[in-house]
């Protein structure tokens, strides 16, 4: 019987009468690990083209074929949100990734703060989660995951209409109002390394015209804890879940 339920994200055009090479991976996950045989149905999307029903053609050991027929879903793209964290623990990293994707972010930038102190970064690992992130959740968009990046050079060519929510351990409660309502614009959200940002850092984003300071709350809340909070403020205020 068909199983529509699995959803595979696949890195090639889309469209009906398409037909999609599957790779070493892809064939031992949908054959070995699934059992599918030749006229199962999947999902498939490619971040570009939306979600499609697609029927295995061919199915080999380390290789196989599928067919597109029809569209089950458009393209729905995420508001453009970035999301800036200063990387921590491997798995907390990845949580941070995964929860992204699911919560909505464009964009995601690991930044190197001064006091950043992570496990070492396999960006490669990281996209692989957005990928499986947005295979889980019903997704068509996968977030670009960017290479690690020094914090004061992002600032250095930061552009002049993105707003950056700095989430500020130190306002205690107290938050600047996010704009209501009317056209949003390109937003990132800044969250800190374990140890916080230096009294340089503070001062640099405290005198951009583009930041806004936020509370996540009166406790100090772990990196990815922070991230899935200012995540979740920043969509049902700003972002497509109004
Ligand atoms: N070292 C800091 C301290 O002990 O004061 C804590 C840093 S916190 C673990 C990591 C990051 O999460 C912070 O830099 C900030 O971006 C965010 N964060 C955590 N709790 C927050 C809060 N209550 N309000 C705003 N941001 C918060």
């Amino acid at each position: 019987m068909a199983d529509t339920k699995i959803r595979l994200f696949v890195d090639q055009p889309l469209g009906a009468g398409q037909v999609i090479a599957l790779n070493e991976g892809q064939a031992n996950y949908l054959f070995a690990v699934m059992r599918l045989g030749v006229g199962a149905a999947i999902r498939v999307f490619n971040g570009r083209d939306g979600e499609w029903r697609a029927e295995v053609a061919e199915a080999g050991k380390r290789k196989g074929l599928l067919m597109c027929d029809v569209q089950t879903a458009p393209l729905q793209m995420p508001p453009d949100l970035w999301l800036l964290f200063a990387p921590i623990k491997k798995a907390r990293t990845d949580f941070i990734v995964e929860k992204a994707t699911e919560l909505g972010a464009a964009r995601v930038i690991p930044v190197q703060t001064r006091f950043t102190n992570a496990d070492r970064i396999r960006i490669d690992k990281l996209r692989a989660h957005a990928v499986e992130a947005a295979e889980q959740c019903g997704g068509t968009y996968v977030p670009q995951v960017d290479e690690v990046v020094p914090l004061e050079k992002l600032l250095a060519n930061w552009p002049a209409e993105r707003r950056i929510l700095w989430c500020n351990e130190h306002l205690a409660g107290v938050a600047e109002a996010l704009p209501d309502g009317g056209e949003v614009g390109p937003w990132a959200i800044l969250i800190g390394p374990e140890g916080g940002f230096s009294e340089a850092e503070q001062a640099r984003l405290a005198a951009m015209p583009q930041v806004v300071q936020a509370s996540l709350g009166p406790r100090i809340l772990r990196a990815d804890t922070a991230a899935v909070a200012a995540l979740t403020l920043w969509q049902a205020q700003l972002g497509d879940w109004r």
